[in-house]
């Protein structure tokens, strides 16, 4: 198949316009579809064609699959970059793009819906040779007698997760026997009304593990590489707040062999395009706990340590190209580290949406600015708070991390809050310095700190 001529991109902010950006270098004409609210955003106009979908609410517009169907069919695109979010990783929308004739820029929808559901994506990876974390090897029965059982067997901590859980939502921690059944119904509860499926599985709970993942890609003629690590730890409520790569002291031949049983388990279910192996990692040990079938927002970190533009090799391999490099050849250089900006209370989390009055990016050497803010633009109140990425590389960590001091100290957002008073405090503190923080440090260190 020739490359793209045209392509839609079904999304919005930042990543819309990065989208736009790889399009444009390889020369294919883009479509941006929006809601009413984004009627007026500069990525908007910068398109060669927009379409509205419908109003700012986002069933409306950007999940609203017939619409996001037709604007690819009035405008002629020949394929569809769905970003994050959204659509990216609902297995009927992809089928539904492919059906009506379009490429859908991501894995196959049976890819899709095996990694969805997430027992069937342990059992896949347990196939494959991919360590999980020891858990209850498929879903719970109804019998309490077998659900205390397997509980005891993997011993206390426990975590209960819904099969169709995503976004942080759907997990209960339980601690004692006592608890255990009936955390088990509350969760198949919750998880019948939030996801519409009420299966529920079991997994030992980690007490202090990493967030480490590791990129692949992956073309239709069963080729696939990695494309190293990233350690996203910082997080708060399971959201990524920093992400950096590589992974602050991990011994190389450990992330090396992980690496590779992923590029292994992508071949052996023919998946294609980009993807991410999502691990937690504590006492040397790599456990997976999930894949994401989509471009990640903290993509750009593995792109400036290894120079390829992840969203352009996405759709290459979606027109049907070979990937134009072997495992051999990709090297690691540098250090790159990723702070997400958020319309946010710096400290509170609550969502500061409104007119930015003033708006001046960092640059320099090593600072990209993935944005589609500027003087004068309205962060609607409809959609995530996440209004840019800051990145800055560097020959080492040390590098990154001066670099990503300065940028944001140069960083003005006015109008609205940022979460740019936490990026500068989080950039001076010890712990992060010194690199390998777990899961639980951000919100233990926010906890102290409201309680002095
Ligand atoms: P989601 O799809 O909702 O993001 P994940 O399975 O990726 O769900 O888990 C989200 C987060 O929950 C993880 O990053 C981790 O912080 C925590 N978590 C999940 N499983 C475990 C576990 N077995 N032990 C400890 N923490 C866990």
């Amino acid at each position: 198949m020739a490359m793209f001529e045209k392509v839609l991109i079904a999304n919005r902010g930042e990543i819309a316009l990065r989208i736009q950006r790889a399009c444009r270098e390889m020369g294919i004409r883009t479509v941006v579809v929006h809601s009413e609210v984004d009627a007026e955003a500069k990525y908007v106009k910068l398109a060669d064609e927009s379409v509205c979908i419908g109003p700012a609410p986002s069933p409306l517009s950007y999940l609203n699959m017939a619409a996001i169907i037709s604007a690819a069919e009035v405008t002629d695109a020949q394929a569809i970059h769905p970003g994050y979010g959204f659509l990216s990783e609902n297995a009927d929308f992809a089928e539904r793009v492919e059906k009506s004739g379009f490429v859908f820029i991501g894995p196959r929808p049976e890819s899709i819906r095996l990694m969805g559901d997430k027992v069937s994506a342990k059992q896949a990876m347990i196939k494959a040779g991919v360590p999980c974390v020891p858990g209850s090897g498929g879903a719970l029965p109804d019998d309490s007698k077998e659900i205390i059982k397997t509980a005891r067997e993997l011993k206390y901590p426990v975590i209960i997760k819904a099969a169709g859980g995503g976004g942080g939502r759907g997990m209960r921690v339980v601690h004692t026997e006592a608890a255990l059944v009936n955390a088990v119904t509350m969760t198949r509860s919750e998880a019948q009304s939030a996801f519409g499926n009420p299966m529920v599985y079991m997994e030992k709970f980690l007490e202090n593990p990493r967030h480490i993942e590791i990129q692949v890609l992956a073309d239709q003629h069963r080729q696939a590489v990695w494309l190293g690590e990233r350690d996203c730890s910082m997080q708060r409520r399971h959201q990524k707040v920093i992400e950096e790569a590589p992974a602050p002291g991990i011994p190389r031949r450990l992330i090396d062999r992980i690496g590779e049983r992923c590029a292994e388990a992508c071949r052996k279910i023919a998946y294609r395009g980009a993807g991410t192996f999502e691990f937690l990692y504590e006492n040397n040990e790599f456990f997976f706990i999930e894949m994401n079938t989509r471009v990640q927002v903290e993509h750009p970190v593995t792109e400036l340590i290894t120079g390829i533009d992840i969203v352009q090799e996405q759709i290459r391999v979606a027109a049907g190209e070979k990937l134009r490099f072997r495992q051999k050849d990709i090297a690691l250089k540098g250090h790159a580290i990723e702070c997400r900006i958020n319309a946010e209370d710096p400290f509170k989390f609550t969502p500061s949406p409104g007119r930015i009055t003033s708006y001046h990016p960092p640059g320099g050497p090593g600072i990209r600015v993935d944005s589609h803010a500027y003087s004068g633009y309205f962060v609607p109140p409809n959609y995530d708070s996440m209004i840019g990425k800051v990145i800055a590389y560097g020959g080492d960590r040390a590098q990154a991390l001066a670099r990503m001091r300065i940028a944001l100290s140069e960083t003005i957002i006015e109008g609205i809050q940022t979460n740019l008073p936490l990026h500068r405090l989080l950039m001076d503190d010890t712990n992060f310095m010194a690199g390998g923080t777990s899961i639980h440090y951000l919100e233990q260190k926010l906890a102290a700190r409201s309680s002095t």
